[in-house]
């Protein structure tokens, strides 16, 4: 390249100079490699105040010098560069001046064009300085976590998509902004905010753990750590979400209050059980020689200790392993079986039950005692949901016919999302008389019938629940006949 440059005579080199000065009306300089001024136009004499008898070096300030040095090298090799330099002007102040350079290798001189950086020019280069920086930013929009990036001065600068999403914002919306408004959308204590940012100022790293409470029935908990890089003058924030962490921890504290509360009840349904099962005969015996009206009030006793028996045996399936008799059932029967049984409660509260099935003779292995206990618990819970009445809808098909499904949907109240996340829960209800057993019962019995259970549900539109079973073939017949199943898993 460098030979490429045609060789200018001294003479011809001057005339040229010359003609740019002249023709140029920005301040132009020939410099040598030092930085003496060797020649300059008209703008550049006002802009430094120049003796035109004496011109001597020009005055810049000392890491300008230091730049000068390094930037005449470059200059040797390249020809032609852009330099900014802190120079001393005519009112003795240093000012910013942009330095647009030629070097002429053969007479080792420097023409220079100078332009001042005004305030628009300053501005103009901070804010490409910005955009670069917040270019290398894009980088984290690639990481698994969110990462905000904020000045020395808490301006945030950047953030990725993450961070767009934990803190439900658009990015447009958050940068330039200061950085506290990260904390917005969480629900913060009083003065944390103040001793997070004194810490970060004080210690150059805080962190704090916030919890977003915005979305009705799913609470999320965030951990924001923000570093101070001195080095690089910005603040960086990662936050993390906790939301898993802190619904397991949860999870284990209510299992564990659950399997002592769990313990105790199974030790108190069994002794319960023997005296009600005396209670129960003593009550036929009175009937015998009862008149009509105490025999009004024994029905009464006895219909209430069935129920006692329902929730103690439902507590004891749930509160140990038990095993059961297992057989081929029939569906279809059993499902008409239940709903025979449950009408007249059900039309006495303006309720219709309608079956709707495709399929008869499909059947699976399993208890027939439990299984009607589980479709009677889906049914009251349904009719229990349905206070205007309506109509449940049972329904059942097969899949390929390998599966057997069961519907049962209501016209009721529906569910909000808490109640969805808890109701298979033991002891969870939102009954002023609930036991909270039914469902738990209804679960671990399906499961232990290689069943699946799910639930969908609407609040004022009503709720539905599918179950599916596999359906047995008659060569399962002979062998599930004498085949006896342990529970084997513990529910409390
Ligand atoms: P309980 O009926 O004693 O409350 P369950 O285990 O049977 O206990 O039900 C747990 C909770 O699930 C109920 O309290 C109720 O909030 C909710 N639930 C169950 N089935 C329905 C339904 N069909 N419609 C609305 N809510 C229901
Ligand atoms: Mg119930």
């Amino acid at each position: 390249m460098k030979g490429s440059v045609r060789k200018l005579k001294q003479n011809d080199m001057n005339q040229c100079f010359g003609n740019l000065m002249k023709s140029t009306s920005s301040p132009t300089l020939i410099l040598n490699k030092a930085g003496k001024i060797l020649n300059v136009n008209e703008a550049a004499i006002k802009l430094f105040n120049l003796n035109l008898t004496y011109i001597g070096y020009l005055s810049m300030d000392e890491p300008s010098n230091l730049k000068w040095a390094k930037f005449v090298n470059q200059l040797q090799s390249d020809l032609r560069s852009e330099e900014i330099f802190n120079i001393r002007t005519a009112s003795n102040d240093f000012e910013m001046m942009s330095f647009k350079c030629f070097y002429d290798p053969n007479t080792e001189e420097i023409v220079a064009q100078i332009s001042t950086l005004n305030y628009d020019m300053a501005h103009e280069l901070y804010v490409s300085q910005e955009q670069e920086k917040s270019q290398s930013f894009n980088a984290y929009d690639h990481l698994p976590y969110a990462v905000i990036v904020s000045d020395a001065s808490g301006i945030i600068l950047g953030l990725n998509k993450y961070a767009e999403m934990y803190l439900k914002i658009e990015k447009s919306q958050l940068l330039h902004k200061a950085h506290q408004h990260i904390f917005d959308s969480f629900s913060m204590k009083n003065g944390q905010i103040t001793t997070y940012l004194s810490k970060l100022m004080g210690e150059k790293h805080a962190n704090i753990h916030v919890v977003d409470e915005t979305q009705v029935g799913s609470t999320c908990y965030y951990e924001i750590s923000s570093i101070f890089d001195e080095y690089n003058n910005i603040i960086v924030t990662v936050i993390n979400d906790e939301t898993e962490k802190k619904q397991l921890q949860h999870k284990i504290e209510h299992q564990q209050a659950l399997n002592v509360v769990g313990q105790m009840a199974a030790s108190i349904a069994h002794e319960i059980r023997n005296p009600l099962t005396s209670l129960k005969g003593f009550t036929e015996l009175l009937k015998l020689n009862a008149d009509e009206e105490s025999h009004m009030y024994l029905s009464v006793i006895d219909s209430e200790l069935q129920r006692m028996e329902q929730i103690l045996s439902e507590l004891l399936v749930l509160s140990k392993p038990t095993s059961m008799k297992v057989e081929l059932i029939e569906l279809d029967h059993i499902v008409k079986q239940v709903i025979e049984f449950m009408l007249p409660d059900a039309l006495m509260k303006k309720i219709m039950i309608q079956y709707i099935s495709s399929s008869t003779q499909v059947y699976i292995g399993g208890n027939e005692n439990r299984l009607k206990q589980v479709f009677m618990n889906l049914i009251k819970n349904a009719m229990e949901s349905m206070h205007n009445g309506g109509t449940i809808t049972v329904e059942m098909n097969t899949i390929d016919c390998a599966i057997v499904e069961l519907m049962i949907k209501d016209e009721g109240i529906g569910m909000d999302s808490t109640t969805i996340q808890n109701l298979f829960q033991p002891f969870y209800t939102t009954k002023s008389t609930g036991t909270g057993l039914g469902l738990a019962f209804v679960k671990k019995v399906v499961e232990e019938h290689e069943g699946v259970i799910d639930v969908n549900s609407e609040i004022q539109k009503g709720t539905c629940f599918h179950m599916q079973f596999p359906i047995y073939t008659f060569n399962q017949i002979d062998s599930l006949e004498v085949s006896t199943k342990d529970s084997a898993y513990l529910v409390t």
